[in-house]
C-alpha cells in the first residue's frame, strides 16, 4: 500500500504528525479531563467565530459534517417552518435532499455553479413568499471552490427577520467569518476540513435563544441538535459514544491553528497556496473554471484540456505515484478536475505538483505522438 502521498483534497486533508500522535492514546469518555478537553474545543471554537457565551453556543456531533447540516435542518425547521435554500453546487442540493428525506417543507434557489446566490434574488423571494422562516445556504461551495457572499445574503435574511443557517464546512477556520456580524444563526462546519483535525464529528455553532426554541421538535433522535446541546452543556459529555480519538486530535489541531496566528495566517497561507496554484497550472495550459472575482482560496477547479492525449485517471495515477492525491471525479457539468490546497501544504508542495505535471504532460505528449 503507499502510504506516502499529501492529500490536495478539501478535506479529509493531511494533517501534521503531531495531530497524528495525538490518536495514540485510547482515552476513556466519561472522566472530567476528558469533559474538560470537550469544554475547551467549545470555547474555541466559539472564539474562532467571534462570538460568545451566552448569546451563541457551540454543539459537537458525531459523524461527518452532513450529520451536522442535517442535525441543524431536521431540528431547527419546525413543522409549521419552510426553508429556502440557496444552492450552487452539490452540498446546497445535497441540503434539500436532507430536507426532502426528512419531510422538511422546503423550496430551491438553484443558481448556476459557477455563479454566488444573489442578495437581491433572495430578498424577493422572502418579500414573496412570507411562509419562509429559515434561509440556508453553503459559505465554500466545495463543488467548485466558489466562494458565495453570506455577508450580503446575511444582511438580507436578517433585515427579513428571518433565521439563517450557513453550511460553513470547507471555509470555517481558513477564511475569517464573524458570524454575528454576517447575520448567522447556526454555522456547521467538521474536523477534517480548516482546522485541520482528523475525520469523526461536526460542529455547530448557535444563537442560543433559537437553538433552546428548537427543543423537542428534531425529526431524528441521535440528530437531535438541542438534546445534544442540553446533554453536552451540563459538563461537556457527549451524548452517545464519542470519536475520542478525534476529539484528542481536534484539540491538538486547535492549538496548532493558534500557534500558526490563527485564522488569518492560515487564511494568508490558503490563499498564497490557491494563487500560486493557479499561476503554476496556468503556465501548464490549465484554465480554472471560476471567474477570479468569485473563486475562493480553499479548492480550485480547472478545465480539462480540450482534445487532451490523457485521461483524468491516468493523470491522476502518475500524479499519485509521485507524491499527492488530487481530488477525483467531476462533479459538475463543465469537464473539470479540481485541486485543493488547504491542510499542511505549503509552497513547496504546489511548486512539486506543478513540476510532477510537467512531467506528466511531457510523457503524455511522448504516448500521443
Ligand atoms: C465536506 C463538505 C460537507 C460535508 O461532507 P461530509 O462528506 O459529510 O463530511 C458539506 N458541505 C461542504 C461545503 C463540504 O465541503
Amino acid at each position: 500500500m503507499n502510504h506516502n502521498y499529501k492529500l490536495l483534497t478539501p478535506g479529509p486533508l493531511t494533517t501534521t504528525d503531531s495531530v497524528k500522535r495525538e490518536m495514540l492514546f485510547d482515552h476513556c469518555t466519561w472522566d472530567d479531563d476528558y469533559k474538560a478537553i470537550t469544554q475547551r474545543i467549545r470555547a474555541g471554537l466559539l472564539e474562532l467565530a467571534h462570538v460568545s457565551e451566552p448569546e451563541y453556543t457551540a454543539v459537537l456531533m458525531q459523524g461527518s459534517g452532513t450529520f451536522g447540516v442535517e442535525s441543524v435542518l431536521t431540528s431547527v425547521v419546525g413543522q409549521g417552518d419552510k426553508l429556502l435554500i440557496c444552492a450552487n453546487g452539490a452540498y446546497g442540493l445535497r441540503m434539500a435532499d436532507i430536507a426532502r428525506h426528512a419531510g422538511v417543507c422546503h423550496v430551491l434557489y438553484r443558481q448556476a455553479d459557477n455563479r454566488q446566490p444573489d442578495p437581491a434574488h433572495v430578498a424577493r423571494l422572502l418579500r414573496e413568499d412570507r411562509a419562509i422562516t429559515h434561509v440556508a445556504m453553503v459559505h465554500s461551495e466545495t463543488t467548485s471552490g466558489i466562494l458565495n457572499d453570506i455577508e450580503a445574503v446575511g444582511a438580507v435574511v436578517k433585515a427579513a427577520g428571518r433565521t439563517f443557517i450557513v453550511d460553513a464546512m470547507s471555509s470555517f477556520g481558513g477564511v475569517d467569518i464573524p458570524m454575528a456580524d454576517y447575520g448567522i444563526d447556526f454555522l456547521i462546519s467538521s474536523a477534517n476540513k480548516c482546522i485541520q483535525g482528523v475525520p469523526g464529528f461536526s460542529f455547530i455553532l448557535a444563537r442560543r435563544s433559537l437553538l433552546e426554541q428548537s427543543a423537542g421538535q428534531a425529526r431524528s433522535l441521535s440528530l437531535d441538535l438541542y438534546d445534544q446541546w442540553k446533554t453536552m452543556e451540563k459538563d461537556g459529555k457527549w451524548r452517545f459514544t464519542s470519536p475520542t480519538h478525534v476529539v484528542l486530535a481536534f484539540a491538538k489541531a486547535m492549538e496548532e491553528l493558534a500557534e500558526e496566528g490563527g485564522i488569518p495566517a492560515r487564511a494568508a497561507r490558503y490563499a498564497a497556496n490557491q494563487r500560486l496554484l493557479v499561476e503554476r497550472l496556468g503556465a501548464l495550459g490549465f484554465r480554472p473554471y471560476l471567474d477570479e472575482s468569485v473563486q475562493g482560496p480553499i479548492i480550485t477547479s480547472f478545465f480539462y484540456p480540450v482534445g487532451s492525449a490523457f485521461t483524468f485517471q491516468e493523470m491522476y495515477d502518475y500524479i499519485k505515484a509521485h507524491g499527492y492525491v488530487l481530488y477525483p471525479g467531476k462533479v459538475m457539468q463543465a469537464d473539470t478536475f479540481r485541486v485543493g490546497n488547504i491542510g499542511e501544504i505549503y509552497a513547496e508542495d504546489i511548486e512539486k505538483l506543478a513540476a510532477i505535471m510537467a512531467d506528466f504532460l511531457k510523457e503524455a505528449g511522448r504516448w500521443a505522438s
